[in-house]
């Protein structure tokens, strides 16, 4: 019997171990490789990524993701702590960098390293319009998306089945790599899900309210996206899951919603769009 209640214990603590909640829904999600040890190789190829490529410095754009960014940031902070989240972020390590680069795209590794092309800005239009993708972007590293992705590739090579105590930091990095990409590969990281996507467009749309962007601009941003796309296959910001249609009706939906929980932070009136 005690032997039973050892077994049961020590199952219980490897699936515990196996999961983190997702703070955006309250729900558990698959974690077997910590952030602890996912941010150690994420900063790692940032800065990789960041050597490698032409990183726009002094400008007023890479000035205008700085602000962006800091902003919703701090939403996301306000809204975390808020929400009995305190001490989430605290191996965040927030970083927002704009590259020379005609590639339509933006991205966020874990802990917080943000990525912003050039070639997004046109279609952006607006720092609005930037609050709307960087609202979507930050909210996929706090629903720690790449990591269940990650965790995903430990099952399917049989890695997690012991939780992850045995996973060695090699062994993170490789599948880091994987579901990343390497270095300038990054456009080759492999996609979200399309809960995750409609996840993120729901809580971005809320980051960027209580950072004082109207939330209404993320619709428009998004029927730009689709007359841009011209139907070709998207990286990571462009993904097809959900389609666009759906992806802008959601939007329109979601941002009475926004609003009102915007006004909650005391944020009653948004900025102008912010023409760039
Ligand atoms: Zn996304």
């Amino acid at each position: 019997m005690k032997y039973k209640n050892t077994i049961v214990t020590v199952l219980t603590l490897a699936l515990f171990l196996s999961c983190a909640t997702n703070p955006l829904t309250g729900n558990k999600t698959l974690a077997f490789v910590s952030n602890s040890q996912i941010f150690p190789s994420a900063f790692a190829q940032y800065d990789k990524f960041l050597s490698e490529n032409n990183i726009v410095n002094g400008t007023s754009d890479s000035e205008m993701i700085q602000r962006v960014g800091q902003r919703i940031a701090v939403a996301a902070e306000r809204w975390l702590n808020a929400n009995g989240h305190e001490g989430y972020l605290k191996d965040y390590q927030w970083e927002y960098n704009l590259v020379n680069d005609k590639t339509v795209n933006a991205w966020c590794m874990p802990g917080g390293k943000i990525v912003f092309y050039t070639g997004i800005l046109p279609i952006a239009q607006n720092e609005t319009g930037v609050a709307a993708i960087m609202g979507h972007e930050v909210a996929h590293a706090l629903a720690n998306h790449g990591q269940q992705r990650m965790s995903a590739a430990y099952l399917q090579q049989g890695l997690g089945v012991v939780g992850n105590i045995a996973i060695k930091d090699e062994q993170t990095r490789n599948i880091f790599n994987q579901s990343y990409g390497v270095g300038s590969n990054v456009l080759g990281m492999l996609p979200f899900s399309r809960s995750h996507e409609t996840q993120s467009d729901k809580f971005g749309l809320t980051l960027m309210a209580i950072a004082g962007y109207n939330p209404d601009e993320a619709a428009e941003l998004w029927k730009r996206m689709k007359a841009n796309s011209g139907g070709q296959a998207p990286p990571e910001f462009l993904s097809t899951h959900p389609s666009n249609d759906t992806r802008i009706s959601n939007l329109q939906e979601w941002s009475p919603a926004a609003k009102a929980e915007a006004k909650k932070f005391g944020t009653n009136s948004f900025r102008p769009l912010g023409a760039f």
